[in-house]
């Protein structure tokens, strides 16, 4: 379960797409700019036409000759649609076949709601949208969904409080037909960032995102890393000396028991961020203990994934980040004592460029791709899933999430 984070080389039919994008063509025409023979373009044109991205036209002719179909690109045509649903915010995009974004929603997410309402929420918001934008929806090829569970196969705690992948799937389909691919929130908010983002052109980074939990994962070798199983980079919940509290995950002392938003707020004895900021900044010794003491076990825990994998950068995401800016200079201050002193080391420690529209538009990214790659294997559809939803990876993905950062 891992996904390149840098273009792989286009394909014909994109090539294809990118020469109509700038101005309808014959086939003939297309044979000449693509360097291509009519049959490979024939090939790439039957998927294209019929999927609806691209339609064909007859030029009328004042001569004897035979009438010639001019190709145009569909720029309205919805290729595939991405969702990322975290427990503060839902947002959606439709992309064309080029990758533009045909329409857009972000949602507050309600409080009371739960995962599977939020993507119906979502889902219904976006349809909308298009509508009123007159977007042609219906050819849509891949759908793509980031929520915040683990997608390890081997995760079995608290299953009743998460949807399954079958169900997400029922919510989709009431919309749009294909299955779904799905993935996990913050990788695919690490991937936009690998792809369009602070970690654009980066071999390898960490990400670290701090909010309600504290997820993480590892972009190695231009590769967003998914591991055996799937679960590569839970750094939220590698043990910290700083605390002995229980995590959601079953454990205690996880990093994400002192440096979530929950975990700073209750140590301030406050509500929300809004609050934590106003404390922090009236210089509150409770508050802004609490804040140094995250910084020092994300600090840590950060060089101690460093070691590890040599990243070129770290990337930290969340409110906690947005709301206190100073901490990446902080963290960055206490990753490199972790260090090899008497080792050159280049880790930049930077914020997220991308908001959720970025993670949903990776969503959309990544099942556009999955959707011109391979048929579901038999296994997968035994189990009920696509083999879309395991790109590159031969790992049986899981039939229920356990509680997740
Ligand atoms: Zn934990």
């Amino acid at each position: 379960m891992h996904y390149l984070t840098r273009s792989p080389l286009p394909t014909l039919e994109d090539r294809i797409v990118d020469h109509l994008a700038k101005a309808p063509a014959t086939r003939s025409q297309l044979c000449e700019a693509l360097d291509t023979s009519r049959t490979n373009l024939g090939r790439a044109l039957a998927t294209l036409l019929r999927d609806g991205s691209v339609s064909s036209a007859r030029t009328s002719t004042t001569g004897r000759g035979r009438p010639t179909q001019l190709l145009i690109l569909n720029a309205t045509a919805v290729h595939s649609v991405g969702l990322n649903v975290t427990r503060t915010s839902c947002a959606g995009v439709m992309l064309s076949r080029s990758g533009a974004i045909l329409a857009a929603v972000h949602l507050v997410s309600p409080a009371s709601s739960s995962l599977l309402e939020c993507v119906e929420q979502t889902c219904e918001a976006l349809a909308a949208s298009a509508a009123r934008q007159g977007v042609d929806t219906s050819a849509v090829r891949a759908v793509g969904v980031g929520v915040p569970i683990p997608m390890g196969r081997h995760a079995t705690a608290s299953p009743e409080a998460y949807p399954t992948v079958a169900e997400l799937t029922r919510v989709t389909r009431r919309w749009w037909d294909p299955v779904p691919v799905v993935d996990n929130t913050v990788r695919m908010a690490a991937l936009a960032e690998a792809m369009w983002g602070a970690g654009t052109q980066m071999s390898s980074f960490i990400y670290l995102r701090l909010s309600g939990g504290v997820g993480g994962c590892v972009v190695s070798d231009f590769r967003l890393v998914g591991g055996a199983g799937g679960l590569a980079g839970e750094l939220g919940h590698m043990t910290v000396n700083a605390s002995s509290s229980p995590c959601a995950c079953g454990k205690r002392g996880c990093l994400e028991t002192v440096a979530s938003l929950p975990a700073l707020c209750e140590h301030a004895g406050v509500s929300d961020i809004a609050q934590l900021r106003s404390r922090v900044l009236a210089k509150d010794a409770r508050a802004c203990e609490g804040l140094d003491r995250a910084v020092a076990a994300i600090g840590y825990v950060l060089g101690c994934a460093a070691l590890l994998i040599n990243p070129g950068a770290i990337i930290l995401a969340g409110e906690i980040v947005d709301a206190f800016p100073s901490v990446l200079a902080a963290v960055s201050a206490r990753m490199h004592e972790e260090l090899l002193p008497v080792m050159q080391w280049d880790i930049d420690v930077v914020g997220a460029s991308l908001g959720p529209l970025g993670a949903a538009r990776a969503s959309a990214s990544i099942a556009s791709h999955s959707a011109t790659a391979d048929e579901p294997t038999s296994a997968a559809a035994a189990d009920g899933l696509s083999a879309r939803c395991r790109p590159a990876s031969s790992a049986p993905a899981h039939s229920r999430a356990k509680a997740a950062p």
